[in-house]
């Protein structure tokens, strides 16, 4: 299914359900379409797994719970990417035949079906209108990773990840994201206005360039745990061949203790007044 249309399908369940405002309450959702939670610790790597079980005609969704080492974000967004399994067409059409898998979620598979949920999910939990109305409210003309994280948390209730996707997706300014793990890129995501400056593209597999903030960070995780954040000015060139631009704006956390780093990367200097 094309975003738009998933977008699209995400909003008229929402209004079908009568739930079309933030947060988006994906247990609810759960619970009004009448599907069995199963909570538990399962394995670390574990997010959830929805099934059709014939003989009682019913979904059961298995998830890991904020309990065991999830955020609660988190745990909201993997719900929302097994109600994509259970909303949209083909994926239901494939748990009705019996089969199910463990999810991969929050943009980290590879596999199309999983994207298409986590896209769904980002749709149902961060609908386009009511995204574009929060930030509207807020009237700013940038957002700091830290900002980003305050929004995910306080008005969406969904994973950070997620969220920063969602507003590079929106293309408030030019900016992009990359997840990476182990001091490689897994995946990176661009701004239209940030591709039009000739920075559109961080290969996946890649080593995190050694100029970075991000390979700083990567540096100080060998010897702690810490979860701080880091930020400064970097070079265009420390991430991209051809920039547009001299210098970027970076920012890196660890997400959490899933091993994997967010970088956030955007024109704008906080400090400045531009
Ligand atoms: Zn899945």
């Amino acid at each position: 299914m094309r975003t738009p249309d998933i977008e699209n399908f995400a909003k008229s369940t929402l209004i079908a359900l009568d739930m079309w405002r933030l947060p988006v309450n994906p247990f609810a959702i759960v619970k009004e379409e009448g599907i069995e939670l199963a909570p538990g610790r399962y394995g670390p790597k574990f997010d959830a797994r929805i099934e059709f079980v014939g003989a009682e005609r019913a979904f059961i969704l298995y998830y890991r719970t904020a309990q065991h080492g999830r955020t609660e974000s988190r745990v909201r967004f993997s719900l929302a990417h097994e109600l994509a399994h259970f909303y949209l067409p083909s994926h239901r059409e494939y748990l009705l035949s019996g089969r199910s898998h463990n999810s991969v979620i929050d943009f980290r598979s590879r596999n199309p079906r999983e994207n298409e949920a986590d896209e769904f999910a980002s749709a149902l939990l961060m609908p386009r209108e009511l995204f574009l109305a929060e930030m509207d409210k807020r009237r700013r003309s940038f957002w700091t990773l830290s900002d980003l994280c305050r929004l995910a948390d306080e008005e969406f209730q969904t994973s950070v990840t997620s969220t920063v996707r969602r507003y590079c997706q929106f293309d408030f300014e030019p900016c992009a994201m990359v997840v990476s793990e182990a001091n490689r890129v897994n995946w990176a995501w661009h701004s239209d206005s940030m591709r039009a400056l000739g920075m559109s593209h961080v290969p996946a597999g890649s080593r995190v360039p050694g100029t970075s903030r991000t390979a700083g960070l990567w540096k100080r995780l060998e010897g702690s745990d810490s979860l701080d954040a880091v930020g400064g000015l970097v070079p265009a060139q420390a991430w991209y061949e051809r920039p547009y631009r001299e210098e970027l704006w970076e920012e890196a956390m660890p997400l959490g203790y899933t091993g994997l780093v967010l970088t956030y990367l955007t024109l704008q200097d906080p400090g400045s007044d531009d």
